[in-house]
């Protein structure tokens, strides 16, 4: 049943319950189903964002200060990546499969169709605001569904730079967008959705799926929280410094994956700090504030909660603050205990916190009482202390000696476990979230075995039993 609505309109001046029922005709009528459809959607919607690509830089900018390669590589050539990777792909991964049947239902064959799940919602968070709605809504068309786009308010460029791509490439009764805040990603949620795709943070999270039980749309919720990066006296720790550097402060640190804080072994504690140190100063420069590869906090309320967490500990390196223009330095903060604030949630910002350890033993019997993270990673050149934390702990996906980077490939599906969300995507793992795997067995009416229909005689009940014992 739809929800009547008078409230949310897309920018064609539809009323959401007005695109709901045009789509469903849209998917009805098997537009979306040929494979030569949704390749050509993937190639209008491939030459759109290159044409808007100028665009793009500059609405990130705006939103996010984002410095251009940053923006270049994270919003829109992983977009172009993924795109091509679909249209090369997806004709294949639309084909039946067959399966092998077992002997009990022979000589019956068994396929598995992939099918669009239908009518799509995907909601998205601000931090990368192009590409956190582009690559869920490649999948969503790779696998023939149609699509409604949700993308966070507080990034207001970016959502309506987004909203005038989807308009010029696509009609609103298979692509449409709604900008707005919570009351219209709520008032969207009312609807059933044949699957809804949220990316954003643990406790809205929640709050989604609350929503979506309600319909029973299934949900695939990409979350945040604390992602730990370890670092032991077996690290390279040059390196080491170095891919933590550009993990943590990518996006001044505004990253669900990124490097939330560091766990290092105290032996070498001294040390990878003055790495550290210097690593921040060939990066970003001795004032980074005139850096122009350091991006910008996205508003003031998490200036204000940022700032708030720099009281934690004492600050090593970095610290100052600027409210006139957003900016926090990359700060680093050592003498940190799981009691301070800065411990408490997900920083989601340029600092960096600092906790020792002896045992890393103890560092992996730690970790699983907490919250399973989004990532996790280890630097070591020691293969038993990284299999220790690959083996026994439970974390959405990372690195080993590197952080932030399995994102770039389409091969490995992207999604939390526990409080970082459930489902995934990227590549193929996208098409198939959004595919339904209708499983069919195909029989002949040919050969007709009595074994399986009543009345049960003694003989029946012996022939099953040596079939299936
Ligand atoms: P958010 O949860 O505040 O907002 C995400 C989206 O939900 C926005 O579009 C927003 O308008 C909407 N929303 C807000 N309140 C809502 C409500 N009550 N009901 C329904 N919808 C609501 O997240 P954010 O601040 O935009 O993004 C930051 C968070 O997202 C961080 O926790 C980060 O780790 C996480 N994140 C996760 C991934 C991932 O892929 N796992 C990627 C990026 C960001």
């Amino acid at each position: 049943m739809l929800h009547p609505d008078k409230k949310i309109l897309s920018r064609d001046g539809l009323g959401l319950s007005e695109i709901i029922s045009r789509q469903q005709q849209f998917f009805r009528n098997g537009k979306s189903l040929a494979p030569s459809f949704r390749k050509d959607q993937l190639s209008r919607l491939l030459k759109s964002v290159q044409r808007h690509e100028p665009a793009i830089l500059d609405a990130v900018k705006q939103d996010l200060g984002k410095p251009e390669l940053e923006a270049y590589f994270a919003e829109v050539g992983m977009v172009y990546g993924e795109i091509k990777y679909h249209m090369k792909n997806l004709e294949k991964w639309s084909r039946r499969k067959r399966v092998m049947t077992p002997v009990t239902v022979k000589p019956a064959q068994s396929y598995i169709y992939h099918q669009p799940k239908g009518q799509v919602l995907i909601i998205g968070p601000w931090n990368y605001p192009i590409q956190l709605m582009l690559i869920p809504m490649i999948g969503a068309i790779a696998a023939g569904n149609t699509i409604v786009l949700k993308p966070s308010e507080m990034t207001p460029s970016s959502s309506e730079l987004l909203a005038k791509i989807i308009e010029e490439t696509f009609t609103s009764d298979y692509v449409a967008l709604f900008e707005g805040g919570a009351e219209v990603s709520q008032e969207l949620l009312v609807s059933p959705w044949d699957h809804v795709f949220f990316t954003g943070s643990t406790n809205v999270g929640r709050l989604v799926a609350i929503a979506a039980a309600k319909t029973l749309s299934p949900v695939t919720l990409e979350l945040g929280g604390k992602s730990p990066c370890i670092v032991t006296a077996r690290a390279n720790l040059k390196v080491a410094a170095k891919r933590l550097v550009s993990g943590k402060f990518f996006n001044v640190g505004q990253t669900c994956v990124a490097p939330d804080y560091l766990l290092v072994e105290s032996s070498v504690k001294d040390d990878f700090l003055k790495i550290l140190e210097s690593e921040l100063l060939r990066a970003y420069g001795s004032d980074p504030q005139k850096s122009s590869d350091l991006g910008r906090i996205v508003n003031e309320q998490h200036f204000k909660r940022l700032s708030d967490l720099l009281q934690s500990g004492k600050t090593f390196v970095g610290g100052q603050v600027d409210a006139k223009e957003r900016y926090i330095a990359p700060t680093i903060l050592t003498d940190v205990t799981w009691d301070d604030a800065v411990m408490a949630g997900e920083i989601f910002g340029p600092i960096l916190p600092v906790i020792t350890f002896n045992s890393l033993e103890k560092v992996v019997d730690d970790l699983q009482g907490r919250d399973r993270p989004l990532a996790l990673y280890i630097f070591t050149e020691d293969s038993k202390e990284s299999d220790s934390c690959l083996n026994n702990l439970i974390y959405g996906g990372g690195c080993v000696n590197d952080t932030v980077i399995q994102l770039a490939n389409h091969n490995l599906p992207f999604g939390g476990t526990g409080t970082s969300g459930y489902g995934a995507y990227h590549g193929k793992k996208s098409f198939e979230t959004f595919s339904h795997e209708k499983s069919i067995l195909k029989n002949t009416t040919k050969i007709d075995l009595p074994v399986r229909y009543p009345p049960y005689t003694s003989w029946k009940s012996k022939v099953m039993r040596f079939l299936l014992s």
